[in-house]
């Protein structure tokens, strides 16, 4: 197999030809034939989340073909299609994995963070953790639902059901749950970088009511926010721009300090919140009701080769909607 590796943090990816992996117990191979490029993927090259497993194949949002299966594997079999998101692994047996928490697991593997990811041409995953995802579909414009449209569907849970919703950072994840939240009748207001007027335009295109800057208010007071861009400056921003008893919703698994800010811009009931990882649950009921709510995806492919040329353009803002890896 080949595999873009990270071997030392904040350095390039590495083009490399590694020995073919063996699914142990409960474990499947799949073939790779599309990975997204994620956020958090920069946070791990960056080395701005703890402890990664070194060298590192990142990637969690992974589109592939099972090629061989492990002891023990009953409910998948070889050449079927499969969705690995970034939740690889969970213990089963602490509080939150028995309280129907596992996002919250107290020992979790992570897909492309602390167990092998999926730009690679081949991948090992807990069989257990990975999705069916039937026929339907190009492999490229499903990998993006593994994360950006699983953990924007819990945030979108997380936000309540008001109809007036804002997206801070119009990036892969917003460009989804923008989608979603239209199909459910709610309508969006898009904040984006100040002047970004092309991420503007993106979101309009998209059934955004309103797009502007993260500095300008949007024309009425908001039900909920939520926040996909890492930078901690957004909450206070967000909050103001919330109702009495509206929330705030920080979606990534990192963002910069947040500044300090006047007591009133929570006062009133506003709530501030953060969503990790995901549920399985969710993501069997989100990749479900993806097709039925109408969601295309808006993606640009790179050879898998190309995989730091695509984090750079991701870091740069220089696509809109997702990046996706290709194999082959
Ligand atoms: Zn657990
Ligand atoms: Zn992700």
């Amino acid at each position: 197999m080949h595999a873009m590796v990270l071997r030392q943090l904040n350095g390039p990816l590495e083009w490399s030809e590694l020995a073919d992996r063996v699914p142990g117990p409960g474990q499947i191979r799949v073939r790779v034939a599309a990975c997204g490029v994620c956020r958090t993927d920069l946070h791990v090259v960056d080395g701005e989340l703890p402890d990664p497993k070194l060298p590192i194949i990142p990637g969690h949002e992974i589109v592939g073909r099972i090629d061989a299966v492990g002891p023990g594997v009953d409910a998948l079999s070889v050449e079927q299609r499969v969705g690995i998101p970034w939740l690889g692994h969970t213990c089963g047996v602490c509080r939150y994995c028995i309280g129907g928490k596992e996002n919250l697991c107290d020992a979790p593997l992570f897909t492309g963070y602390t167990r092998d990811g999926g730009f690679a041409t081949a991948t090992i995953a807990d069989a257990r953790y990975a999705f069916p995802l039937g026929e339907a579909g190009e492999d490229a414009a499903l990998a993006p639902l593994l994360c950006a449209g699983l953990i924007g569907w819990r945030s979108l849970l997380m936000a309540g059901d008001g109809k007036r919703l804002g997206l801070y950072g119009f990036g892969a994840a917003a460009h989804i749950v923008a989608q979603a939240a239209r199909s459910q009748g709610r309508a969006v207001f898009a904040f984006t970088r100040p002047g970004d007027a092309a991420s503007q335009a993106f979101a309009r295109r998209l059934g955004a009511a309103w797009a502007g800057g993260s500095d300008e208010l949007a024309p009425e007071p908001l039900d909920a926010a939520i926040i996909y861009a890492s930078i901690g400056d957004l909450v206070p921003l967000a909050l103001r721009a919330v109702r009495k008893g509206g929330r705030v919703v920080c979606a990534g698994i990192h963002m910069s300090d947040i500044p300090t800010f006047p007591y009133r811009l929570l006062w009133e009931e506003r709530q501030l919140l953060s969503v990790a990882n995901l549920t399985r649950q969710d993501g069997l009921d989100f990749l479900r009701l993806a097709p039925q709510m109408g969601i295309v995806t808006q993606t640009s492919a790179y050879r898998l080769q190309q995989a730091n040329q695509a984090l750079a353009d991701l870091r740069a803002g220089r696509f809109e909607g997702a990046a996706v890896l290709l194999p082959s």
